[in-house]
């Protein structure tokens, strides 16, 4: 069975159709990313997914089984406001596991391991207004991975960043993907981001979304 499954759904706010018989698969190991324009509803499907929302039709099933309200499998990575500027770095990174119930301490033994992976060796005890832009969305991410979740929802996690961060970032990320063994959907508006980082892309149309188009991508990865 794929891991992610939606099948034919359906969104509207109010009367305006946002998501129009949305029907995809993301496969365990695979990076699949959703590209349409801004306003093609892709933070809605991922309100969706994270139980947000609920759709007015259609199925949603993971690893085979309908999506249920509680426990859902993903690790979602926001688009902005990720870190909350008032904890350090170390007390960002390991929300996501204190928000499961897992106690102080041994979230901060589960993250610290990673901090020099991620690139923020030394900055524990910084703020995130100290730390650059690409080390943010480093950090939002690192609390994003170490959950462990089967499944990561990345929200336009470099959309923010100048051009060049952006290009570095986009290089880590498909570094990091290769050792790893992580399942990610991720939805951007930059076409070159899509084609280097991902395994499949579906193309949203505007207003209301469908797929237009499926494409799987077994080129080299472009020069970014
Ligand atoms: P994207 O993430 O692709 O930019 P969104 O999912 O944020 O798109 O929005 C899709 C469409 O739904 C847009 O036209 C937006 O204006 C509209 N929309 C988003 N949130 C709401 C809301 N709470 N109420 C009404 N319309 C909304
Ligand atoms: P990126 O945002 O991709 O990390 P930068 O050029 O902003 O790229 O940062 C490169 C390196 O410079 C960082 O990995 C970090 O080691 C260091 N650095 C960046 N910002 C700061 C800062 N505010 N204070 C200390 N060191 C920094």
């Amino acid at each position: 069975a794929p891991r992610l499954e939606l099948d034919r759904v359906t969104c509207s706010y109010d009367e305006t159709a946002v998501l129009s018989d949305i029907s995809l698969t993301v496969r365990p190991g695979e990076f699949v990313s959703i590209l349409g324009p801004s306003g093609s509803g892709k933070s809605t499907l991922f309100k969706l997914l994270t139980g947000a929302r609920r759709p007015d039709g259609g199925a949603m099933r993971f690893d085979g089984r309908v999506l249920d309200r509680a426990g859902r499998p993903f690790a979602f990575m926001p688009q902005r406001d990720a870190l909350m500027p008032w904890r350090r770095i170390i007390d960002n990174t390991t929300l996501g596991l204190e928000v499961q119930g897992m106690r102080r301490a041994e979230a901060r033994r589960r993250v610290m391991p990673l901090f020099s992976e991620f690139g923020l060796d030394g900055f524990e005890e910084h703020y995130p207004g100290e730390l650059s832009g690409g080390m943010r969305q480093r950090a939002a991410l690192l609390r994003t991975v170490v959950q462990d979740k089967p499944m990561l929802l990345l929200d336009e996690p470099f959309g923010a960043l100048d051009a060049l961060t952006r290009a570095g970032m986009q290089r880590w990320l498909h570094e990091m993907w290769s050792q790893h063994d992580w399942t990610a959907l991720l939805v951007t508006h930059d076409v070159r981001e899509a084609v280097y980082l991902s395994d499949r892309i579906y193309i949203f149309s505007p207003r209301p979304a469908r797929i237009i188009r499926e494409i799987t991508v077994d080129l080299p990865r472009p020069r970014i």
